[in-house]
């Protein structure tokens, strides 16, 4: 079978809630990925940055494959050997009292709404069914009803309905929009440290430090959806590290895994995470053991490779490049570490045109928002790699 009779089955058998490049990847290692014709392609999105280690990580293959020969899936009616350990390793690594593991990025910001509000009522004194988060307009936190209901992206939410209540939208980066939505009954402040999907905007200076004290003087818990801004990807381990906060809640996923498994989880303190007792929440495959075990070395694989410190190097190497480029297209370059966004002007036409030339100059990258050029391969990339890229993006950009 060749990529175009992969293409036709996918279009009749499958649903189609995606539009994919018509690239179709049969196998990939690191930062690159081949095609079913052998072509090879430079992976500029990395699954929405849960490829941080590159894809098929020796290690991570490794340890996935003989965790795979000694038990995959216990439930957690049982316990096993490799939970209890990823848990203390996420923990240190992370600065947290406890963890919740879970599969999805999606289940663990449903966690962390679920431990916000029992512990708004348990510990908070909110009275019962009154309480209420926070979240922030051009948000991404995954596709569930409940969430979907906070979202402010039309085509998200269209047909799903009714919504789920107890959820305030305000401006990103608007800390007297924050002061005015709390309210004696608000739990919690959703956001993320850099919002992905909606275009890598980073919000104003000072925004996150300032939000984190309004919390903190209200009895809010301040959650950080760090599930594609966080392991790496900004050049710290957590990107709401860049303003030296502490989140009350952190929520991760996808490189977790390193794209092997999928593999998220909730941190907190014990006050928060200790509302949960016996029965309140779970999931049959959250912190199974292969999950754990792969989750395990794909954090070590984070620490012993440098991960953070190459997006920061390679991260800053790139914008520079891209903020030289004499381009008629580009109306801003911006971004942390290998989270790079390219916003272009209205006149372009959208990102989409140019993504799919960059796939046929070798480089696969997806717009986001319609405008814009989101720039993240794997934090294994290589300096020539890098440049290798900027060619074919000052080629197609130009
Ligand atoms: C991808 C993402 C999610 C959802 O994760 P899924 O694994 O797709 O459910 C939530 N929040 C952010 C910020 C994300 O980027």
């Amino acid at each position: 079978m060749n990529s175009k009779d992969y293409i036709t089955l996918e279009e009749e058998f499958g649903a189609h809630n995606y539009h994919p490049l018509d690239v179709v990847i049969d196998r990939a290692q690191g930062v690159w990925v081949h095609d079913c014709e052998g072509n090879k392609y430079l992976d500029f999105l990395a699954a929405y940055s849960a490829v941080n280690q590159g894809h098929c990580h020796p290690r991570i293959v490794a340890a996935m494959t003989e965790q795979a020969q000694k038990v995959a899936l216990t439930s957690r009616a049982f316990r096993n050997t490799q939970l209890p350990l990823l848990e203390k390793e996420l923990c240190e690594l992370l600065g947290y009292d406890m963890m919740l593991p879970m599969n999805s990025g999606a289940e663990a910001v449903e966690t962390a709404l679920k431990a916000a509000r029992k512990w708004g009522y348990t510990v908070k004194n909110v009275p019962e069914d009154q309480a209420e988060i926070i979240v922030c307009a051009d948000n991404f936190h995954g596709r569930t009803i409940a969430i979907v209901g906070m979202s402010t992206e039309a085509q998200y939410r269209d047909g799903f309905g009714p919504f789920t209540p107890g959820f305030k939208v305000i401006p990103y980066g608007d800390v007297a929009a924050l002061k005015a939505a709390i309210t004696p009954n608000t739990v919690a402040f959703l956001v993320e440290p850099i919002q992905g999907e909606s275009g890598v905007r980073i919000p104003p200076e000072g925004y996150l430090k300032e939000a984190a004290d309004i919390c903190k003087s209200s009895n809010v818990l301040l959650m950080a959806d760090e599930i594609q801004s966080g392991l790496g990807r900004s050049g710290k381990l957590l990107a709401h590290h860049w303003d030296v906060i502490r989140a009350d809640v952190v929520i991760i996923g996808k490189a977790l895994s390193g794209g092997m498994y999928p593999v998220s989880a909730v941190l907190s303190d014990r006050d928060v995470l200790g509302v949960f007792k016996p029965g309140d929440h779970g999931s049959t495959f959250g912190g199974n053991p292969l999950a754990c075990a792969v989750a395990r070395e794909a954090l070590r694989v984070i620490v012993d490779e440098k991960l953070c410190e190459r997006s920061h190097e390679m991260g800053n190497y790139l914008k520079e490049k891209l903020q030289d480029f004499k381009s008629p297209h580009i109306q801003e370059v911006r971004g942390r570490g290998l989270f790079i966004g390219v916003e272009l002007k209205e006149s372009a036409g959208g990102a989409r045109r140019f993504c799919e030339q960059l796939k046929e100059k070798g480089v696969l990258c997806k717009e986001t928002h319609t405008h814009v050029i989101r720039l993240a391969p794997p934090l294994v990339i290589e300096r020539p790699e890098i440049d290798f890229a900027i060619d074919q993006l000052e080629a197609v950009l130009s």
